[in-house]
Protein backbone atom coordinates (compact mmCIF):
# COMPACT_ATOMS: atom_id res chain seq x y z
CA UNK A 1 0.00 0.00 0.00
CA UNK A 2 1.26 3.50 -0.96
CA UNK A 3 -0.19 5.96 1.05
CA UNK A 4 1.32 8.94 -0.99
CA UNK A 5 0.30 8.63 -4.65
CA UNK A 6 2.49 10.25 -7.57
CA UNK A 7 2.76 14.25 -6.29
CA UNK A 8 0.56 15.86 -8.56
CA UNK A 9 2.78 18.94 -9.06
CA UNK A 10 1.80 21.03 -12.27
CA UNK A 11 3.61 20.24 -14.89
CA UNK A 12 5.44 22.66 -16.46
CA UNK A 13 4.69 24.86 -13.49
CA UNK A 14 3.06 28.07 -14.18
CA UNK A 15 3.64 31.64 -12.79
CA UNK A 16 7.17 31.40 -12.50
CA UNK A 17 8.20 28.67 -10.12
CA UNK A 18 12.00 27.71 -11.38
CA UNK A 19 12.86 24.86 -8.65
CA UNK A 20 10.86 22.10 -7.20
CA UNK A 21 11.99 20.26 -4.48
CA UNK A 22 9.77 17.39 -3.71
CA UNK A 23 10.56 14.46 -1.22
CA UNK A 24 9.51 10.86 -2.21
CA UNK A 25 11.22 9.47 0.42
CA UNK A 26 11.75 10.66 3.77
CA UNK A 27 12.90 8.02 6.15
CA UNK A 28 15.95 6.18 7.46
CA UNK A 29 17.31 3.22 8.06
CA UNK A 30 14.66 1.03 6.43
CA UNK A 31 11.58 1.39 5.28
CA UNK A 32 8.39 1.33 7.51
CA UNK A 33 5.02 1.96 6.10
CA UNK A 34 2.24 1.83 8.72
CA UNK A 35 -1.06 3.26 9.75
CA UNK A 36 1.44 5.11 12.26
CA UNK A 37 3.49 6.94 9.91
CA UNK A 38 1.01 6.99 6.79
CA UNK A 39 1.29 11.07 6.70
CA UNK A 40 5.26 11.75 7.30
CA UNK A 41 5.71 8.25 4.98
CA UNK A 42 7.85 5.27 4.93
CA UNK A 43 9.80 4.97 2.01
CA UNK A 44 13.62 5.82 2.31
CA UNK A 45 15.89 9.06 1.06
CA UNK A 46 15.08 10.20 -1.68
CA UNK A 47 14.49 13.50 -2.92
CA UNK A 48 13.79 15.03 -6.61
CA UNK A 49 15.40 18.44 -8.18
CA UNK A 50 13.58 19.66 -11.09
CA UNK A 51 13.58 23.12 -12.98
CA UNK A 52 11.30 23.47 -16.55
CA UNK A 53 13.18 21.89 -19.39
CA UNK A 54 15.96 20.51 -17.71
CA UNK A 55 17.51 17.09 -16.92
CA UNK A 56 15.85 16.37 -12.98
CA UNK A 57 18.95 15.68 -10.58
CA UNK A 58 17.49 13.07 -7.64
CA UNK A 59 19.22 13.60 -4.49
CA UNK A 60 19.29 9.01 -3.28
CA UNK A 61 18.35 6.15 -4.39
CA UNK A 62 16.12 5.10 -2.04
CA UNK A 63 12.86 3.23 -1.86
CA UNK A 64 10.79 6.39 -2.73
CA UNK A 65 12.72 6.78 -6.04
CA UNK A 66 10.01 3.60 -7.15
CA UNK A 67 7.56 6.23 -6.57
CA UNK A 68 9.29 9.51 -8.16
CA UNK A 69 9.62 7.26 -11.32
CA UNK A 70 5.81 7.11 -11.70
CA UNK A 71 6.11 10.80 -12.94
CA UNK A 72 8.86 10.43 -15.40
CA UNK A 73 9.34 9.26 -18.64
CA UNK A 74 8.79 5.23 -19.16
CA UNK A 75 9.58 5.77 -23.07
CA UNK A 76 13.56 5.71 -22.88
CA UNK A 77 13.68 9.54 -22.77
CA UNK A 78 14.55 9.48 -19.39
CA UNK A 79 17.73 11.63 -18.96
CA UNK A 80 19.14 12.39 -15.36
CA UNK A 81 21.35 12.30 -12.60
CA UNK A 82 21.64 11.14 -9.21
CA UNK A 83 23.83 12.68 -6.52
CA UNK A 84 24.44 9.53 -4.11
CA UNK A 85 25.28 10.47 -0.53
CA UNK A 86 26.90 7.03 0.45
CA UNK A 87 25.66 3.64 -0.17
CA UNK A 88 23.42 2.04 2.65
CA UNK A 89 20.39 0.43 1.97
CA UNK A 90 18.24 3.02 2.90
CA UNK A 91 19.74 5.03 0.51
CA UNK A 92 20.24 2.73 -2.72
CA UNK A 93 17.16 -0.12 -2.56
CA UNK A 94 15.17 1.73 -5.22
CA UNK A 95 17.55 1.62 -7.82
CA UNK A 96 16.36 -1.66 -9.36
CA UNK A 97 12.98 -0.63 -9.76
CA UNK A 98 13.41 2.88 -11.70
CA UNK A 99 11.02 2.05 -14.33
CA UNK A 100 12.10 4.52 -16.44
CA UNK A 101 16.09 3.95 -16.52
CA UNK A 102 14.91 0.11 -17.37
CA UNK A 103 14.14 1.54 -21.08
CA UNK A 104 16.69 1.10 -24.23
CA UNK A 105 17.66 4.71 -24.77
CA UNK A 106 17.45 5.47 -21.17
CA UNK A 107 19.77 7.48 -19.17
CA UNK A 108 21.03 8.11 -15.78
CA UNK A 109 24.15 9.17 -14.44
CA UNK A 110 25.20 8.20 -10.69
CA UNK A 111 27.70 10.07 -8.91
CA UNK A 112 29.05 9.00 -5.53
CA UNK A 113 31.67 8.53 -3.15
CA UNK A 114 34.42 5.88 -4.18
CA UNK A 115 34.72 3.37 -1.72
CA UNK A 116 38.20 3.00 -0.01
CA UNK A 117 39.97 2.08 -2.71
CA UNK A 118 36.97 0.64 -5.14
CA UNK A 119 35.67 2.74 -7.45
CA UNK A 120 31.71 3.14 -6.95
CA UNK A 121 30.44 0.86 -9.60
CA UNK A 122 32.53 -1.82 -8.27
CA UNK A 123 30.49 -1.32 -4.69
CA UNK A 124 27.52 -1.48 -6.56
CA UNK A 125 27.93 -4.59 -8.92
CA UNK A 126 28.32 -6.36 -5.74
CA UNK A 127 25.15 -5.29 -3.59
CA UNK A 128 23.37 -5.42 -6.90
CA UNK A 129 23.93 -9.06 -8.04
CA UNK A 130 23.18 -13.06 -7.58
CA UNK A 131 22.43 -14.15 -5.31
CA UNK A 132 21.29 -11.16 -2.78
CA UNK A 133 19.11 -9.95 -5.91
CA UNK A 134 18.59 -11.02 -8.98
CA UNK A 135 18.94 -8.07 -11.39
CA UNK A 136 22.04 -6.19 -12.06
CA UNK A 137 22.29 -2.73 -12.88
CA UNK A 138 23.77 -3.46 -15.86
CA UNK A 139 20.98 -5.75 -16.74
CA UNK A 140 18.38 -2.45 -16.99
CA UNK A 141 17.91 -1.73 -20.26
CA UNK A 142 18.77 1.94 -20.21
CA UNK A 143 22.60 2.96 -19.42
CA UNK A 144 23.50 3.57 -16.26
CA UNK A 145 26.97 5.35 -15.41
CA UNK A 146 28.94 5.61 -12.08
CA UNK A 147 31.35 8.44 -11.63
CA UNK A 148 33.68 8.44 -8.65
CA UNK A 149 33.04 12.28 -6.72
CA UNK A 150 35.09 12.86 -4.13
CA UNK A 151 35.54 16.11 -2.08
CA UNK A 152 35.00 18.80 -4.74
CA UNK A 153 33.48 21.54 -6.70
CA UNK A 154 32.08 19.90 -10.00
CA UNK A 155 29.48 21.03 -12.63
CA UNK A 156 26.93 18.22 -12.77
CA UNK A 157 23.70 18.61 -15.05
CA UNK A 158 23.41 22.39 -15.77
CA UNK A 159 24.14 23.11 -11.56
CA UNK A 160 27.01 24.06 -9.69
CA UNK A 161 27.79 21.31 -6.79
CA UNK A 162 30.05 21.59 -4.28
CA UNK A 163 30.77 18.05 -2.75
CA UNK A 164 32.26 17.94 0.92
CA UNK A 165 32.96 14.39 3.42
CA UNK A 166 30.50 14.74 5.85
CA UNK A 167 31.19 12.73 9.25
CA UNK A 168 29.42 9.34 9.08
CA UNK A 169 29.87 5.40 8.61
CA UNK A 170 32.14 4.71 5.86
CA UNK A 171 32.37 6.84 3.12
CA UNK A 172 29.60 9.65 3.01
CA UNK A 173 29.39 12.62 1.06
CA UNK A 174 27.20 15.99 1.63
CA UNK A 175 26.11 18.42 -1.64
CA UNK A 176 25.80 21.90 -2.26
CA UNK A 177 23.58 22.42 -5.17
CA UNK A 178 23.43 25.82 -6.50
CA UNK A 179 21.18 25.82 -9.48
CA UNK A 180 18.85 28.63 -11.02
CA UNK A 181 19.95 30.92 -8.39
CA UNK A 182 18.61 28.42 -5.92
CA UNK A 183 20.67 26.92 -3.24
CA UNK A 184 20.07 23.75 -1.45
CA UNK A 185 22.47 21.72 0.76
CA UNK A 186 21.51 17.74 1.55
CA UNK A 187 23.24 16.21 4.54
CA UNK A 188 21.55 13.38 4.76
CA UNK A 189 23.31 11.20 6.99
CA UNK A 190 25.12 13.09 9.62
CA UNK A 191 26.89 11.59 12.48
CA UNK A 192 26.92 14.25 15.24
CA UNK A 193 30.08 14.24 18.13
CA UNK A 194 29.58 11.49 20.18
CA UNK A 195 30.06 13.17 23.55
CA UNK A 196 27.01 15.50 22.78
CA UNK A 197 28.69 18.78 22.09
CA UNK A 198 27.17 20.91 19.15
CA UNK A 199 30.75 20.96 16.98
CA UNK A 200 30.27 20.86 13.44
CA UNK A 201 32.61 19.85 10.69
CA UNK A 202 34.31 22.89 8.51
CA UNK A 203 33.17 20.55 5.62
CA UNK A 204 29.45 20.23 6.40
CA UNK A 205 29.42 24.55 7.91
CA UNK A 206 31.05 24.76 4.10
CA UNK A 207 27.99 23.37 1.92
CA UNK A 208 24.98 24.69 4.38
CA UNK A 209 26.85 28.45 4.22
CA UNK A 210 23.59 30.79 3.69
CA UNK A 211 21.46 28.04 1.76
CA UNK A 212 18.10 28.60 0.89
CA UNK A 213 17.16 25.20 2.42
CA UNK A 214 19.01 22.79 4.34
CA UNK A 215 17.47 19.35 4.25
CA UNK A 216 19.26 17.47 7.42
CA UNK A 217 19.45 14.46 9.35
CA UNK A 218 17.55 15.02 12.05
CA UNK A 219 16.50 11.09 13.20
CA UNK A 220 16.55 11.08 16.94
CA UNK A 221 15.52 13.17 19.93
CA UNK A 222 18.02 14.29 22.11
CA UNK A 223 17.41 11.05 24.91
CA UNK A 224 17.63 8.70 21.54
CA UNK A 225 21.04 9.94 20.69
CA UNK A 226 22.66 9.66 23.87
CA UNK A 227 21.56 5.98 23.39
CA UNK A 228 22.60 5.83 20.12
CA UNK A 229 25.36 8.04 19.83
CA UNK A 230 27.53 5.59 17.36
CA UNK A 231 24.92 5.06 15.23
CA UNK A 232 26.00 7.52 12.61
CA UNK A 233 23.01 10.24 12.98
CA UNK A 234 22.39 13.08 15.35
CA UNK A 235 19.69 15.02 17.19
CA UNK A 236 16.53 17.20 16.01
CA UNK A 237 18.42 19.89 18.11
CA UNK A 238 22.14 19.00 16.50
CA UNK A 239 20.10 19.71 13.03
CA UNK A 240 18.68 22.80 14.57
CA UNK A 241 22.23 23.86 15.88
CA UNK A 242 23.38 23.46 12.39
CA UNK A 243 21.18 25.15 10.15
CA UNK A 244 21.44 28.61 13.11
CA UNK A 245 25.14 28.15 13.10
CA UNK A 246 24.81 28.48 9.02
CA UNK A 247 22.20 31.32 8.46
CA UNK A 248 20.31 29.11 6.48
CA UNK A 249 16.59 30.41 5.39
CA UNK A 250 14.91 27.12 5.76
CA UNK A 251 15.37 23.45 7.22
CA UNK A 252 13.84 20.75 6.16
CA UNK A 253 14.03 18.12 8.90
CA UNK A 254 14.87 14.88 7.31
CA UNK A 255 15.74 10.70 7.91
CA UNK A 256 13.04 10.19 10.33
CA UNK A 257 13.71 7.42 12.46
CA UNK A 258 11.99 4.04 11.40
CA UNK A 259 10.23 3.97 15.02
CA UNK A 260 8.81 7.29 15.05
CA UNK A 261 4.80 7.78 14.49
CA UNK A 262 3.81 10.70 12.85
CA UNK A 263 2.94 11.84 16.02
CA UNK A 264 6.35 12.08 17.35
CA UNK A 265 7.70 13.66 14.53
CA UNK A 266 5.20 16.24 15.19
CA UNK A 267 6.69 17.33 18.50
CA UNK A 268 10.26 16.67 16.98
CA UNK A 269 8.92 19.65 14.38
CA UNK A 270 6.80 21.86 17.18
CA UNK A 271 10.46 21.81 19.56
CA UNK A 272 12.58 22.89 15.99
CA UNK A 273 10.28 25.55 15.42
CA UNK A 274 10.46 27.11 18.74
CA UNK A 275 14.58 26.41 18.80
CA UNK A 276 14.56 28.94 15.88
CA UNK A 277 13.14 31.93 17.01
CA UNK A 278 14.99 34.80 16.57
CA UNK A 279 17.26 33.41 14.17
CA UNK A 280 18.01 33.31 10.49
CA UNK A 281 15.84 30.28 9.99
CA UNK A 282 12.33 31.46 8.48
CA UNK A 283 11.08 28.12 8.65
CA UNK A 284 11.32 24.53 9.37
CA UNK A 285 9.45 21.74 7.74
CA UNK A 286 9.44 17.97 8.37
CA UNK A 287 9.51 16.39 5.33
CA UNK A 288 7.29 13.71 4.24
CA UNK A 289 6.23 11.98 1.11
CA UNK A 290 4.53 14.36 -1.30
CA UNK A 291 5.86 17.44 -0.27
CA UNK A 292 7.12 20.00 -3.02
CA UNK A 293 8.94 23.02 -1.47
CA UNK A 294 8.79 26.00 -5.05
CA UNK A 295 10.92 28.50 -5.38
CA UNK A 296 10.19 31.20 -7.28
CA UNK A 297 11.93 33.67 -9.16
ZN1 LIG B 1 20.59 6.73 5.82
ZN1 LIG C 1 23.88 5.76 6.27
Amino acid sequence: MNPHPPVAVPWPPEGGIHLNVTFYGVRGSTPCPSAANMRYGGNTACVALEVPGEDPIVLDLGTGLRYWGQTQPCDGTFAGTCLLTHIHWDHVQGLPFFVPVDRVGARLDVYGPSQQGETLEHAFNELMRPPYFPVRASDLRGTITFHDLDAGDAAIANAKVQVRSVPHCGPTNGYRIAWDGVTVAYISDHQAPMDGSFAVAESVMELCDGADLLIHDAQYTPAEFAERAHWGHCSVDYAVHVAKEAGVTQLALFHHDPSHSDEKVDAMLAGARSAVAGSSVEEVVAAYEGLTISFDR
